[in-house]
């Protein structure tokens, strides 16, 4: 049965949009989280079965092998804070890379050798040159981005020895909510700047810092490639499509191809929502790339996979629903 499968990280932001994709094409999932970031309020689908835990727990994980046949794994669990990877790297190096171990070696166990990895573009490190495509050297600069480079690496190895097939999908920027306004993007705490400057908006935070006016940029701040949720859920699906079609081990970027700049977010975040956002202009933030496009072709050509969203206002719209429709956006 190529429809049952796991979803780790399943209750977190990227995780639930894709386990509500899913889970409306009739797969059969169970989400295994250890709900430190990730919300249970954020699973919707009464068919999709919560299991409370961590994706390093051998005897769990075993347990729920045994009891479900997966076909495939996707694995979004992981801690995705970049300042505090620096500040606390061994952190992400046992939640990003050791524990995820425990998960590939009982896949190997029960012979699930299909795997889905939440990369990022963070894994190139400062780009030579944009738009970024997958052959861009890796040269991750944060703890963070090397947590997520090391498991590629290890994955491979995985493959190698076992016939594990692997699709890496190296996001963007992953912004927007979902379309009914249902679910969306809660962090706590709160770093990415979409949801913060609706927060500004609305006055649910102090006003917004442009982290750097002087990148060599047409504005002088930071270009970054927004990704609708549910385009990266979307993509998801069709790499498990691709996986069970016997297609090759695989890493693609997912982005729109369009860079925004901050400035630009905020004028769209204006347009949108009527209102004012109240900013100021501050100093760059430590480790922050200038320009950061994704080259997504590869995704096309191997997965099909075409973004719906390709305007920043579109996205912003449904970030925009989430918080002011009938869920108040907070879980
Ligand atoms: N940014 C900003 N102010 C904020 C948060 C983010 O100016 O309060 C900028 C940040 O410097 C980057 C872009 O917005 O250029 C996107 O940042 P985010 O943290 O959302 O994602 P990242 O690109 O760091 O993964």
């Amino acid at each position: 049965n190529t429809k049952t499968i796991l979803v780790t990280g399943g209750a977190g932001y990227i995780g639930s949009h894709t386990v509500r994709l899913l889970a409306g094409l009739d797969y059969h999932i169970v989400v295994l989280d250890n709900l430190v970031y990730g919300h249970k309020e954020a699973i919707v689908n009464d068919s999709v079965e919560l299991v409370q835990g961590d994706i390093g727990d051998e005897e769990l994980l075993q347990e729920l092998f045994k009891k479900h046949q997966f076909s495939a794994v996707l694995h979004f669990a992981a801690y995705a804070y970049v300042g505090e990877s620096v500040s606390d790297p061994h952190k992400y190096y046992v939640n990003n890379v050791a524990r995820p171990l425990t998960l590939l070696k009982t896949m190997v166990d029960h012979q699930c050798l299909k795997f889905i990895f939440s990369s990022t573009c963070a894994t190139y490190g400062n780009p030579e040159y944009v738009p970024l495509d997958e052959s861009h050297p890796q040269n991750p600069v944060s703890p963070y981005g090397k947590s997520k480079f090391l498991l590629e690496q290890m994955i491979k190895d995985y493959e190698t020895a076992h016939g594990l097939k692997y699709v890496f999908l190296r996001y963007f920027n992953a912004s927007g909510a979902s379309e009914d306004g249902l679910i969306g993007e809660d962090h706590n705490p709160e770093t990415h700047l979409i949801p913060l400057i609706l927060d500004a908006i609305t006055g649910d935070r102090a006003a917004i810092k442009v982290f750097g006016t002087d990148y060599p940029t047409p504005d002088g701040t930071c270009v970054r490639d927004y990704i609708h949720v549910n385009d990266l859920g979307n993509a998801h699906i069709k790499a498990l499509e691709y996986l069970n079609k016997g297609g090759e081990s695989l890493a693609c970027n997912l982005g729109t191809g369009f860079g925004y700049s901050v400035m630009e977010v905020i004028k769209a975040a204006e347009e949108v929502t009527g209102m004012p956002v109240p900013y100021e202009l501050a100093e760059r933030r430590a480790g922050d790339a200038t320009e950061l496009v994704a080259n997504a072709k590869l995704a096309l050509e191997k997965l099909g996979w075409d973004p719906k969203y390709k305007e920043i206002s579109d996205i912003i719209q449904t970030a925009w629903n989430w918080k002011t429709g009938t869920r108040k956006g907070r879980f």
